[in-house]
């Protein structure tokens, strides 16, 4: 049994629906569906959930609703009437959107995310129905009738365990299953959606909850690149990689997946397949776990990331000092700040950190403390920091690999300011001055790939 998910722009409209649909037609193995909110349509277009965001502010501001609302209502009707349903089958969408801002919410968060997940929400309904008159058997299944439990955090919750115990209880036969993504219900009965992007999580929970042979993504790309097809022309398409390979790269800034996204697929080793619903004949790329993986290059991508600031601290004799690295984290937990990753040498430490965190004075206060505290020889904030992660599972076994890693960034002239290779040896991480992120991933992509084998 398949698990499917389709993106917002797969569903963004009649004609999105329809391939869709024969998608799901075209292998009896897609027994469950998973859809969200209609996305753009072109360029310059306004998702769903955008629409509802404005929806649920302008109901906190108590100011008028009745055109947003028909913006958002005619989303849905535009997709109803490309299959001829009649006003009597969209009327529950009309219904559920229009009681929105009456509905008794504990705080506005919650208001918010209420609002925020009912895109997803009528969106499965929307395509039950749509199924239905068009003589499939299917049926819209609602997260709190599957028991989809959620973390109290209205706007970016965490599933809870329990999840998976009442979505085993569900039966799969020969109807269709529709669930909307983005949202579970609190232990309190009340809406909470993940983060953005966030249908992911709720496929990849739901292929795991329903042990499913396969999860299919499907977006609209032909698959997962090598590279970031922005920085290198015609990247290659991976076809095989691994939990971990696309866990590594999509923390250092592949974007196809919301990075919590893959975790309960790997919790349950359901294998992921990414597809494209306008090419759905193509193969995609298949991310399998570790134990079947044998790699046929050495590495299987490059990603950089810019998010990131660091904190150089260098103090004669460190390496001796019982406390130094407590202190500092002591000073972190005052600011309620996380660190990424600790790289250190004898008399000195470098602290990466996700910059997305800090704002400009807790920077100043935080330093200052560390000043204080730990009396450094030399503190200095990089702002601009970047990393680059080479990842391969194809690394584990091979001699010399960072020498071919370094080699054409000393050709081009880019400065490396830290390397970091983790205990599982697929991937190496680099830091690098952000203005040389760039140069650097099309170097590396093309030290490796122009002289190997191409597939996986
Ligand atoms: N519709 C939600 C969003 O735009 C969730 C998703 O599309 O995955 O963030």
């Amino acid at each position: 049994m398949k698990v499917v998910k389709f993106g917002g722009s797969s569903l963004a409209d009649g004609p999105q629906f329809e391939k869709v649909i024969s998608i799901m037609k075209a292998d009896p193995e897609r027994q469950v569906i998973i859809t969200s909110a209609p996305g753009k349509r072109h360029d310059g277009d306004i998702k769903v959930t955008d629409l509802l965001i404005k929806y649920a502010q302008l109901t906190i501001k108590h100011a008028d609703t009745s055109e947003i609302f028909n913006q958002i209502f005619s989303r849905y009707q535009s997709i109803g009437d490309y299959f001829g349903l009649t006003e009597d089958a969209l009327a529950p969408i009309w219904h559920a959107l229009s009681e929105l801002p009456t509905t008794d919410y504990p705080d506005d968060d919650y208001l918010m995310a209420a609002f925020k997940a009912h895109g997803e929400r009528l969106n499965a309904r929307l395509m039950a129905t749509v199924m239905t008159h068009l003589g499939l058997k299917a049926r819209f299944v609602d997260p709190k009738e599957a028991g989809i439990i959620v973390s109290d955090e209205p706007n970016n919750a965490t599933v809870l365990p329990e999840t998976y115990t009442h979505l085993a209880h569900i039966d799969v036969d020969d109807t269709i299953l529709v669930f909307p993504g983005f949202f579970g219900f609190t232990p309190n009965g009340q809406i909470a959606t993940f983060s953005r992007g966030g249908s992911d999580i709720t496929g990849a929970i739901v292929a795991r909850g329903l042990k499913a042979d396969l999860y299919e993504n499907f977006t609209d790309v032909d698959a997962i690149y090598a590279a970031n097809p922005k920085l290198v022309d015609h990247p290659l398409a991976i076809h095989r990689m691994t939990y971990r390979e696309m866990r590594e790269l999509s923390y250092a800034g592949f974007s196809v997946f919301h990075d919590e996204a893959i975790i309960p697929a790997i919790q349950g080793e359901i294998p992921i397949n990414v597809k494209n619903t306008n090419r759905p004949d193509l193969p995609g790329t298949l991310i399998v776990p570790e134990k079947d993986f044998k790699p046929a290059q050495t590495i299987t991508g490059v990603a950089s990331s810019t998010r990131f600031a660091a904190l150089y601290l260098h103090r004669y004799l460190l390496n001796k000092e019982v406390g130094f690295t407590l202190k500092l984290l002591q000073v972190f937990k005052k600011y309620n700040v996380s660190y990424e990753h600790m790289p250190s040498g004898i008399d000195d430490l470098t602290v990466i950190f996700d910059k997305t965190q800090f704002d400009e004075d807790t920077i100043h206060n935080m330093c200052h403390d560390i000043r204080e505290v730990l009396q450094p020889d030399t503190l200095e904030w990089i702002d601009d920091y970047a990393i680059i992660m080479v990842v391969g599972e194809g690394m584990r076994n091979k001699v010399g690999v960072i020498e071919q890693i370094i080699q054409p960034l000393a050709q081009h002239d880019i400065g490396v300011h830290m390397i970091n290779q983790g205990a599982s040896r697929i991937s190496i991480m680099l830091g690098t001055r952000r203005a040389d992120a760039e140069e650097a991933v099309k170097s590396i992509y093309n030290a490796f790939f122009s002289s190997e084998p191409v597939k996986n």
